[in-house]
C-alpha cells in the first residue's frame, strides 16, 4: 500500500489543493491526516470539506480542539488565539460536530497516527530531541508512529530497542531491527525554513518512507488573509517558512 500522511493543514486551501494535486499523481492508495486542519489560515471550512472528503483517517489537532473547547485558547500565543477566535465565527455546528468527533490516535496500515505525541496525545507537548523520542518509543507498540504538530519534518530511529539517533533525509528505507517516529511537517504552514508544503508517503511493500514538497500560491493564501484581517505575522511567516 502506498500511503499518503499530511498534517498541519490550518486552514491553507491553496496548499492543500498543491498536495491533493501531487498525491494523484503519485499513485497513492489511501491518505491519512494528523489533525490541525483549521487554525492561522484563511479557509477553515473548505480545508475540512476536502480533508473529510479525501482522508481514510483523522486525528485531531490541537487547533481543532480549541474550535469547540474554548479553555483550551488559554494556551495559545495571542496571534493563533485570534485567528482560532476568527476561524470558531466560520465554521458550521455540523464542522464543529465533525472536528469533536475525531479521535487523538489511531492505527492505520499498522501505524501509529497522532498529532503531538504517542505517550498522551491531548498533552499536546512535542517531540523535539532524542530524549522526548525515547520516552514516545515506549508509548506505542507499532514500527512507525506519524506525528506532525512543530511543523518540522525529522524521523527518530530506535535501533534493537536501545540505539537512538535521527534523520533529517527527506528518504528512508526501514530496516528489520528499527522503529520510527516521523515527523511529516506541514500542509499548510512549514516552518522549517522551506515554505513549501510537506507531506510524507509510506510504501509499506517497499518499506519506504519519503518526504515531499509542493510549491504553492503562497501570495494568494496571504491575500486572502489580508482580506480576512488575520494577523499579517500569520501571512508573512508563509513566505518564510517559520
Ligand atoms: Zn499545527
Amino acid at each position: 500500500m502506498r500511503l499518503a500522511v499530511i498534517s498541519d493543514i490550518h486552514s491553507n486551501l491553496e496548499a492543500l489543493t498543491a498536495v491533493f494535486e501531487e498525491i494523484e499523481n503519485r499513485d497513492i492508495d489511501k491518505i491519512v491526516c494528523l489533525g490541525d486542519i483549521v487554525g492561522y489560515g484563511p479557509n477553515p471550512k473548505e480545508c475540512i470539506e476536502l480533508v473529510k472528503t479525501k482522508c481514510d483517517a483523522i486525528i485531531i489537532g490541537n487547533h481543532d480542539v480549541a474550535c469547540f473547547n474554548h479553555s483550551e485558547l488559554y494556551y495559545f500565543n495571542r496571534f493563533a488565539k485570534q485567528a482560532l477566535e476568527w476561524t470558531t465565527d466560520q465554521l458550521e455546528n455540523n464542522q464543529l460536530d465533525f472536528l469533536k468527533s475525531l479521535p487523538d490516535s489511531s492505527i492505520y496500515a499498522n501505524s501509529r497516527l497522532v498529532h503531538s505525541n504517542p505517550h498522551f496525545p491531548q498533552s499536546w507537548d512535542y517531540v523535539l530531541s532524542i530524549d522526548d523520542a525515547i520516552f514516545n518509543f515506549a508509548a506505542f507498540e507499532e514500527k512507525v508512529c506519524f506525528i506532525g504538530h512543530s511543523h518540522q519534518p525529522i524521523i527518530y530511529i530506535e535501533n534493537q530497542g536501545q540505539k537512538y539517533s535521527f534523520a533529517e533525509n527527506s528518504e528512508i528505507t526501514f530496516q528489520p531491527s528499527c522503529r520510527y517516529i516521523i515527523n511529516v511537517g506541514s500542509v499548510g504552514q512549514p516552518r522549517d525554513h522551506n515554505p513549501a508544503s510537506a507531506f510524507g508517503i509510506m510504501d509499506t511493500a517497499a518499506q519506504h518512507y519519503e518526504l515531499i514538497r509542493v510549491a504553492y500560491d503562497i501570495e494568494k493564501t496571504q491575500a486572502k488573509m489580508h482580506a480576512a484581517g488575520l494577523p499579517s505575522f500569520l501571512a508573512e511567516r508563509l513566505m518564510a517558512g517559520k
